[in-house]
Protein backbone atom coordinates (compact mmCIF):
# COMPACT_ATOMS: atom_id res chain seq x y z
CA UNK A 1 0.00 0.00 0.00
CA UNK A 2 1.60 3.31 -1.07
CA UNK A 3 1.69 6.00 1.45
CA UNK A 4 1.41 9.43 -0.24
CA UNK A 5 1.32 13.02 1.06
CA UNK A 6 -2.11 14.07 0.62
CA UNK A 7 -0.68 17.69 0.36
CA UNK A 8 2.45 17.42 -1.98
CA UNK A 9 2.38 13.68 -3.21
CA UNK A 10 5.72 13.12 -1.61
CA UNK A 11 6.32 9.14 -1.27
CA UNK A 12 6.18 8.64 2.69
CA UNK A 13 7.28 5.42 4.71
CA UNK A 14 4.61 3.14 5.34
CA UNK A 15 3.92 4.37 8.73
CA UNK A 16 4.93 8.03 8.39
CA UNK A 17 2.02 10.27 9.57
CA UNK A 18 3.85 13.17 9.05
CA UNK A 19 5.20 14.82 5.84
CA UNK A 20 9.32 15.14 5.83
CA UNK A 21 8.99 17.47 2.97
CA UNK A 22 5.98 19.93 3.69
CA UNK A 23 5.13 19.04 7.40
CA UNK A 24 1.44 18.26 6.44
CA UNK A 25 0.36 15.98 9.10
CA UNK A 26 -2.38 13.05 8.13
CA UNK A 27 -4.53 12.28 10.43
CA UNK A 28 -6.63 8.94 10.54
CA UNK A 29 -10.47 9.15 10.50
CA UNK A 30 -11.23 8.33 14.19
CA UNK A 31 -8.75 11.07 15.04
CA UNK A 32 -10.32 13.88 12.71
CA UNK A 33 -13.86 12.18 13.77
CA UNK A 34 -12.70 13.05 17.71
CA UNK A 35 -11.46 16.41 17.12
CA UNK A 36 -15.01 17.42 15.20
CA UNK A 37 -16.65 16.05 18.06
CA UNK A 38 -14.52 18.17 20.46
CA UNK A 39 -14.74 20.79 18.49
CA UNK A 40 -18.52 20.79 19.32
CA UNK A 41 -18.64 20.23 22.77
CA UNK A 42 -16.39 23.00 23.52
CA UNK A 43 -18.72 25.21 21.97
CA UNK A 44 -21.83 23.36 23.01
CA UNK A 45 -20.30 23.69 26.83
CA UNK A 46 -19.30 27.62 26.29
CA UNK A 47 -22.67 28.27 25.01
CA UNK A 48 -24.57 26.56 27.90
CA UNK A 49 -22.49 28.79 30.32
CA UNK A 50 -22.98 31.81 28.84
CA UNK A 51 -26.26 31.34 28.23
CA UNK A 52 -26.54 31.52 24.18
CA UNK A 53 -29.35 29.16 24.00
CA UNK A 54 -29.73 29.76 20.26
CA UNK A 55 -26.23 28.30 19.66
CA UNK A 56 -27.32 25.43 22.11
CA UNK A 57 -29.98 24.65 20.22
CA UNK A 58 -28.28 24.56 17.01
CA UNK A 59 -26.20 22.09 18.67
CA UNK A 60 -27.99 19.61 20.73
CA UNK A 61 -30.63 16.72 18.98
CA UNK A 62 -34.16 16.48 19.14
CA UNK A 63 -34.35 13.96 21.99
CA UNK A 64 -31.36 15.14 23.52
CA UNK A 65 -31.18 14.00 27.31
CA UNK A 66 -28.52 14.17 30.27
CA UNK A 67 -27.77 12.78 33.48
CA UNK A 68 -25.92 14.12 35.98
CA UNK A 69 -24.63 12.41 38.91
CA UNK A 70 -22.31 13.49 42.31
CA UNK A 71 -22.91 14.08 45.38
CA UNK A 72 -24.98 11.20 45.77
CA UNK A 73 -27.63 12.71 43.49
CA UNK A 74 -28.70 11.90 39.89
CA UNK A 75 -30.46 14.38 37.94
CA UNK A 76 -31.72 13.81 34.58
CA UNK A 77 -32.44 17.13 32.26
CA UNK A 78 -34.37 16.88 28.63
CA UNK A 79 -33.25 19.15 25.76
CA UNK A 80 -36.30 22.12 26.44
CA UNK A 81 -34.87 21.92 30.33
CA UNK A 82 -31.52 22.01 30.20
CA UNK A 83 -31.36 25.29 27.55
CA UNK A 84 -33.85 27.19 29.79
CA UNK A 85 -31.88 26.54 32.91
CA UNK A 86 -28.42 27.58 31.09
CA UNK A 87 -26.32 30.24 31.92
CA UNK A 88 -25.92 33.12 34.37
CA UNK A 89 -22.44 32.40 35.42
CA UNK A 90 -21.03 36.16 34.33
CA UNK A 91 -17.35 34.86 35.50
CA UNK A 92 -17.28 32.29 32.66
CA UNK A 93 -13.78 31.87 31.37
CA UNK A 94 -13.08 28.66 29.66
CA UNK A 95 -13.28 24.74 29.02
CA UNK A 96 -11.48 22.38 29.00
CA UNK A 97 -11.37 18.70 27.52
CA UNK A 98 -8.66 16.42 28.55
CA UNK A 99 -8.24 12.17 27.83
CA UNK A 100 -10.83 12.35 24.77
CA UNK A 101 -11.45 9.12 23.74
CA UNK A 102 -13.39 8.03 21.26
CA UNK A 103 -15.11 5.03 21.83
CA UNK A 104 -17.88 4.18 19.29
CA UNK A 105 -18.54 5.36 15.73
CA UNK A 106 -20.63 4.66 13.06
CA UNK A 107 -21.95 6.94 9.69
CA UNK A 108 -24.28 8.74 12.00
CA UNK A 109 -23.44 8.01 15.13
CA UNK A 110 -20.15 8.34 17.71
CA UNK A 111 -19.57 8.10 21.26
CA UNK A 112 -16.80 9.75 23.23
CA UNK A 113 -15.48 9.95 27.04
CA UNK A 114 -13.47 13.12 28.19
CA UNK A 115 -13.07 14.89 31.19
CA UNK A 116 -14.58 18.45 31.56
CA UNK A 117 -13.21 21.31 33.55
CA UNK A 118 -14.74 24.57 33.72
CA UNK A 119 -13.32 27.39 35.06
CA UNK A 120 -14.98 30.41 36.16
CA UNK A 121 -13.18 33.80 37.70
CA UNK A 122 -15.99 34.17 40.30
CA UNK A 123 -15.16 34.37 43.64
CA UNK A 124 -11.27 34.09 45.18
CA UNK A 125 -12.73 30.60 46.89
CA UNK A 126 -14.45 29.05 43.45
CA UNK A 127 -13.16 25.91 42.51
CA UNK A 128 -13.25 24.95 39.10
CA UNK A 129 -15.93 22.37 37.87
CA UNK A 130 -14.78 18.83 36.85
CA UNK A 131 -16.98 16.01 35.25
CA UNK A 132 -16.15 12.78 33.75
CA UNK A 133 -18.32 12.49 30.97
CA UNK A 134 -19.72 10.38 27.82
CA UNK A 135 -21.11 12.07 25.28
CA UNK A 136 -23.19 10.55 22.62
CA UNK A 137 -23.50 12.40 19.27
CA UNK A 138 -25.92 12.01 16.29
CA UNK A 139 -24.95 13.36 12.75
CA UNK A 140 -27.91 15.29 11.02
CA UNK A 141 -27.00 16.76 7.11
CA UNK A 142 -23.40 16.34 7.73
CA UNK A 143 -23.40 18.17 11.57
CA UNK A 144 -22.51 16.89 14.47
CA UNK A 145 -25.21 17.50 17.11
CA UNK A 146 -25.21 16.25 21.24
CA UNK A 147 -27.45 13.21 21.64
CA UNK A 148 -27.22 12.79 25.35
CA UNK A 149 -24.58 13.35 27.84
CA UNK A 150 -23.60 11.54 31.09
CA UNK A 151 -21.41 13.74 33.57
CA UNK A 152 -20.10 12.34 36.66
CA UNK A 153 -18.73 15.20 39.15
CA UNK A 154 -15.99 14.80 40.29
CA UNK A 155 -12.77 16.61 42.62
CA UNK A 156 -9.34 17.31 40.42
CA UNK A 157 -7.94 13.99 40.95
CA UNK A 158 -11.02 12.59 38.97
CA UNK A 159 -12.80 11.22 42.00
CA UNK A 160 -16.53 11.08 42.23
CA UNK A 161 -18.09 13.68 44.56
ZN1 LIG B 1 3.94 16.85 1.96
Amino acid sequence: MENECPDCSAKLAINQTECSYCGAVRQNADEALLLELMNVLRKYETARARGNKLVMESLLADGYESVEIGYGEEERFDRQKTIEIAGGDKDFLSIGIIGEELLERTSETAKMACALTTISSGTISSEPYFARAKVSFVCREGHWQIAAEHLVITDKNGQEL
